[in-house]
């Protein structure tokens, strides 16, 4: 079906609906030339229409000051809901269950402290083996917080033996095993090591159904895969913006809490005045009042120039739709794993990808296992201008985000990489 060279590469790019959103980019170069990007799982390259969104508050704050809270053309006291709409569609939320707010593991300390409520026998947490390390250093503080031992209140998921991919029937038997201790399932919707798909749906029903609340760390999943939060009754999630959502490093996060929870008066929460009452927001009143949605976890006013680049990504979005993104993503994915198994057969690479073959169980990412060069071949990708990232002990990543990356990226890293292995051997 597919062919690796550079005239097959070249119709891909031709029949692709979106391939214009390259010229989108800002790539940076070596050597004069234009990179080949896979690292947008990690930090999204910077889209040209962004910085007109930043300047747009730095002119409004030097002409307007104080008064741009109300008359800038793009009003700051309420900036953050133009997100609501179109980031609602990139997760499939209602528009009041999304916001954003400070950055992804402060959101995931804030949502523990509504939906982490252990009691009685039922104070256990079901993560996955090998979770992205700033979400287990927040669970286990969290747990420590309330006064409970990590080490028998965190129960994680396992890789079976010789496997690089946790199955489905393993989470599922273990939310079984723990049964009614189970307060809280807590996993990346789209695992950042292997780039595994986790099927959220089932998982959450099944938790559920055991009493427990299930959130999702959505960070390599927003603006990689087709997300359903609401229809799929997740409690709550939270995602970073500045991967797949090309919003800049650092950048705020935003998160979901499903309309079952809005109207609780017994939720737990940490409050500010932006999660105030909108419509009394100013008046300075002493007794906190939660705004209804998502907003209603707001603490402080939101860091505007910071949600700027965000904004302009979410339009983004909005404009290409999360159903064009997805099919030339399975595409451009397929045939990066076709280029590389070429190119194994080619020179008889030692290398194995281990992110699922099954297209249902991985998105934009295919992790490859270097069993033969290692880092070696990382340093000669990367001074070749293909910039991938190593992750320990043996992995490199290839994120071949579809709104930025052609067909003729992939042929030609396949050129790169097959020139690395036999200079290496
Ligand atoms: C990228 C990533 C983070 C990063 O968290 P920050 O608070 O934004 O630094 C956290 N968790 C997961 C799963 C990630 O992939």
């Amino acid at each position: 079906m597919f062919q690796n060279t550079r005239e097959f590469a070249q119709q891909l790019d031709n029949q692709d609906a979106i391939s214009k959103y390259r010229n989108e980019f800002i790539f940076p170069k070596v050597d004069g030339k234009q990179v080949i990007y896979f690292t947008g799982n990690s930090l999204g390259l910077q889209p040209k229409r962004t910085k007109a969104y930043v300047d747009e508050i730095m002119s409004d704050w030097a002409n307007l000051a104080v008064e741009g809270h109300f008359y800038a053309e793009k009003p700051w006291w309420d900036y953050q809901e133009r997100f609501a709409k179109p980031l609602s569609k990139v997760v499939g939320a209602l528009p009041s269950e999304v916001t954003v707010m400070n950055t992804l593991t402060v959101n995931l300390h804030l949502l523990m402290v509504s939906f982490y409520r252990p009691s009685g026998r039922r104070i256990k947490i079901l993560c996955e083996e090998k979770a992205f390390p700033s979400d287990q250093y927040m669970l286990e503080s969290q747990v420590r917080f309330r006064g409970y031992d990590p080490r028998t209140t965190i129960v994680e998921i396992r890789r079976r033996e010789g496997e690089h991919n946790i199955r489905h029937e393993d989470i599922l038997a273990k939310i079984d095993e723990i049964g009614d201790e189970l307060a809280l399932v807590l996993i990346g919707g789209v695992n950042y090591y292997t780039g595994q798909v986790f099927d959220m749906k089932a998982i959450t029903r099944y938790a559920q159904q055991k009493g427990a609340f299930v959130g999702w760390d959505l960070a390599h999943a927003a603006g990689n895969i087709k997300l359903e939060l609401h229809d799929w009754n997740v409690d709550f999630a939270a995602w970073c913006s500045y991967k797949y959502m090309n919003s800049g490093p650092g950048n705020v996060s935003g998160i979901f809490v499903h309309e079952m929870h809005h109207s609780d008066p017994e939720m737990p929460r940490f409050a500010g005045w932006w999660g105030h009452n909108k419509e009394r927001r100013f008046k300075m009143e002493p007794k906190f009042d939660a705004a209804q949605g998502a907003e209603g976890w707001q603490i402080s006013n939101l860091p505007v120039i910071s949600l700027a680049p965000y904004l302009a990504s979410v339009e983004m979005f909005d404009e290409v739709g999360m159903d064009a993104l997805i099919e030339k993503r399975d595409r451009i994915t397929s045939y990066l794993e076709f280029v590389l198994s070429e190119i194994q057969r080619e020179v008889n690479g030692n290398f194995e990808i281990i992110t699922p073959t099954n297209p249902s169980e991985r998105a934009c990412q295919l992790s490859v296992y270097l069993h033969g060069e290692g880092r070696n071949l990382f340093d000669y990708l990367m001074k070749a201008g293909v910039i991938t990232d190593w992750r320990e002990p043996n992995v490199i990543r290839l994120a071949p985000v579809p709104l930025y990356c052609s067909f003729e990226d992939m042929y030609e890293f396949g050129q790169v990489l097959k020139k690395g292995i036999q200079q290496l051997h």
